[in-house]
């Protein structure tokens, strides 16, 4: 529904509607690449606890600084990261506003490589930052030369690396990372969001993260950590950039009750984590599974498989909806994403594809 022309939204805004993958009851989720798998009673129960005890002095305003979260955060990345070289906020969404409330802005320009996560270019639009992508390959891996040969050509301010890339998959190798940070004229972002996910052998920017200072890698609570309800993302880089996203960040940004609930579920993440080797081990199945019915599908290093072509990817989309399961019309024209849920999950979800595609 457009906006009735008497509210006075800024022009560049009018005709948008709020981002939103659908919400829809009683389906089997496997749209927005959450883990299927809860915390388990004792977990939430630590969490609880935490949140209990952070809501006797809910009176006074939270840590700004978020000093213990951001510690905790660092230990958990390793690479002898620090507290003052991690930031985090609500979600991996709101670290990357602050990159670009930091780094874009009027007069500045964000570069990405489509096709990725369309969340970005809405940043871009919501402080005014100019929004440039080039392509990736066909089989969405990111030419260097071309890469390099975009950068030179529009000197971005910020550069978004979706590695693994939503809604893809496909993870960059650090030669590529290298290319375009020692390119780049200002920072290069590598969105690893899905990093604990990456197959044996893919590598984290974090492994090269000491050697360009301008270089940040942002990770997030909601995927492997089975946290997305808690809103929490992080990006690790040097303190000196840390320090200028802290200037842009709202005043007591991380609410005491998101701090609690994240360092709390940080004491746990060897449990939070321990479905991860699980869920990779379904994602490769069902990968093979769709390669034997005769699709296309994308190497995936993340908790979702892009697979296709469908000459009418939303009949496709509808039909397993209309058979109780959820998956997401995004990316290339033709392509459709599922998310990795649970094995019985899936063989739903089989079941569904099926039917629906002798329909
Ligand atoms: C899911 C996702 C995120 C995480 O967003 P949060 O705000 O941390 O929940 C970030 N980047 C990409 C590419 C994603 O797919």
């Amino acid at each position: 529904m457009p906006l009735p022309a008497w509210v006075p939204i800024r022009e560049d805004l009018r005709g948008y509607e709020p981002y939103g993958a659908p919400q829809i009851p009683d389906v089997i989720n496997l749209n927005v690449n959450e883990n299927p798998y809860g915390p388990s009673a004792e977990v939430a129960a630590d969490i609880a606890e935490s949140v209990r005890l952070a809501a006797t002095t809910l009176n006074r305003y939270p840590d700004r600084e978020a000093v213990q979260l951001r510690a905790d955060l660092a230990t958990y990345l390793g690479h002898g990261l620090t507290g003052d070289r991690v930031w985090a906020a609500n979600g991996s969404n709101e670290v990357m506003l602050h990159v670009l409330q930091a780094f874009g802005g009027p007069g500045r320009t964000a570069l990405s490589f489509a096709p990725t996560y369309s969340m970005y270019p809405e940043y871009a639009r919501d402080t005014h930052t100019r929004w440039v992508t080039g392509q990736r390959e066909e089989d969405f891996t990111v030419d260097v030369d071309r890469a390099l040969a975009l950068i030179a050509a529009e000197q971005p301010d910020v550069v978004l690396l979706t590695s693994p890339n939503n809604p893809t998959g496909t993870a960059l190798p650090l030669d590529t990372i290298r290319a375009v940070a020692e390119a780049a004229p200002g920072v290069v972002v590598v969105d690893e969001a899905y990093a604990e996910f990456r197959r044996e052998g893919t590598p984290s920017a974090l492994d090269v993260l000491e050697e360009y200072p301008r270089l940040l890698v942002s990770r997030t609570m909601s995927k492997a950590f089975a946290l997305a309800g808690g809103r929490l993302g992080y990006v690790a880089a040097d303190a000196a950039i840390i320090d200028a996203l802290r200037i842009v960040r709202l005043p007591y940004h991380l609410s005491a009750v998101t701090q609690a609930a994240a360092v709390a579920a940080l004491r746990h993440s060897d449990e939070l984590l321990a479905r991860v080797d699980e869920l990779r081990s379904t994602r490769d199945e069902l990968a093979r599974w769709l390669v034997g019915e005769g699709y296309d599908v994308a190497e995936s290093d993340a908790n979702f498989v892009l697979f296709g072509r469908f000459e009418d990817r939303h009949a496709i989309w509808q039909g397993l909806v209309d058979r109780g399961v959820l998956i997401r019309e995004t990316g290339p024209d033709q392509w459709l994403r599922v998310s990795v849920g649970t094995p019985a999950e899936m063989e739903i979800f089989y079941g569904a594809l099926k039917e629906v595609v002798a329909t």
